[in-house]
């Protein structure tokens, strides 16, 4: 079995150490952009082939697996349908699908296209970012299932259970409703919280020094890679927008108590909020 990524990053690194794992006669092979990437991935032992560009890639591969920035996946994916033979399957790991989905809606192989999200990740990126362990115990959400070929998708679900994950399945608008407020927020608050701090704290060596782990865990998604986040914000952008909003009301709620000097109702703010403690243990 050969599989190729396209994206050797945190996500198809991962991806592609866990399968070594499990499957060590199988062949993982690589496309970048850049050669420096593909190096380190070989040297990582993420893949043993490389390919110039993925028109090269489509040729040897049996699997086809898009881990690069949405924004790229959109783009690439009705050529590389046009591409593939019957056998093949494409797979990708996008944090969006809408977008994605609706942009291969009518393709004539829509049914060799797995649109897949792993809810696992790191704030780091790149090949040095990979790890075998990332997916173990976390969920694969696979988006639109009866649109994919019923052979096809079990022997992907197969391998996805057998690396320690579950599978989800939603549909694609309804999978981007859930992230944009789950995980897309997140994103956005931990963004914002770091240009405020670093704007009224210029000093370094006294942010290092007094900041908490409270500030750093709240915080910690700030560290992630812009290019793959701004696409993910702008192909997200109607449902992020309403979270956002969502969470802009609440925000100026909390101002509006402290402003007021009201305790009781700051407390019961905060009782409301911790509410999450009951299904985030
Ligand atoms: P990453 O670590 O930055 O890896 C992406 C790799 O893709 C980079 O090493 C980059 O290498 C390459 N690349 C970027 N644009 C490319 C293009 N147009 N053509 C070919 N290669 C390209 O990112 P990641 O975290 O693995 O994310 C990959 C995908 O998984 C994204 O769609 C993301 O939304 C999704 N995802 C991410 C997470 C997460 O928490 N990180 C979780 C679930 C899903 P070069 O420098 O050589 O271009």
């Amino acid at each position: 079995m050969n599989i190729a990524y396209v994206g050797v990053g945190l996500i198809g690194g991962s991806f592609s150490l866990a399968i070594q794992e499990l499957y060590g006669h199988w062949v993982m092979g690589g496309v970048s952009r850049k050669e420096s990437t593909l190096d380190r991935a070989e040297e990582l032992g993420l893949i043993s082939e490389r390919f110039s560009g993925w028109e090269a890639a489509v040729d040897w591969a049996d699997w086809i697996i898009l881990s690069i920035p949405v924004n790229a996946i959109q783009k690439m994916l009705p050529s590389l349908l046009d591409q593939v033979k019957d056998h093949q399957v494409v797979v990708d790991f996008g944090s969006t699908k809408g977008g994605i989905c609706a942009n291969v809606d009518d393709h004539p192989r829509r049914h060799q296209f797995i649109p897949a999200h792993p809810i696992a990740g790191t704030e780091y990126s790149g090949p040095e970012a990979a790890f075998s362990s990332l997916f173990k115990d976390k969920t694969m959400v696979i988006c639109d299932p009866e649109r994919v070929e019923t052979k096809s998708l079990q022997a992907f679900v197969k391998v996805v259970n057998e690396i320690g994950m579950n599978i989800s399945y939603l549909g694609a608008e309804e999978h981007d409703r859930h992230l944009a407020y789950i995980s897309h927020l997140s994103h956005v608050t931990s963004f914002s919280l770091s240009h405020a701090v670093l704007q009224k704290e210029r000093d370094g060596e006294v942010l290092l020094e007094l900041a908490g782990s409270g500030f750093a865990s709240t915080v910690r998604l700030a560290k992630s890679s812009p290019e793959m986040w701004a696409p993910i914000f702008l192909d997200n952008k109607k449902m992020l927008l309403e979270s956002m909003e969502t969470y802009h009301a609440h925000f100026t709620r909390l101002k509006s108590l402290l402003e007021a000097d009201d305790l009781e109702g700051i407390i019961s703010f905060l009782e409301k909020g911790r509410e999450i403690r009951k299904i985030l243990k």
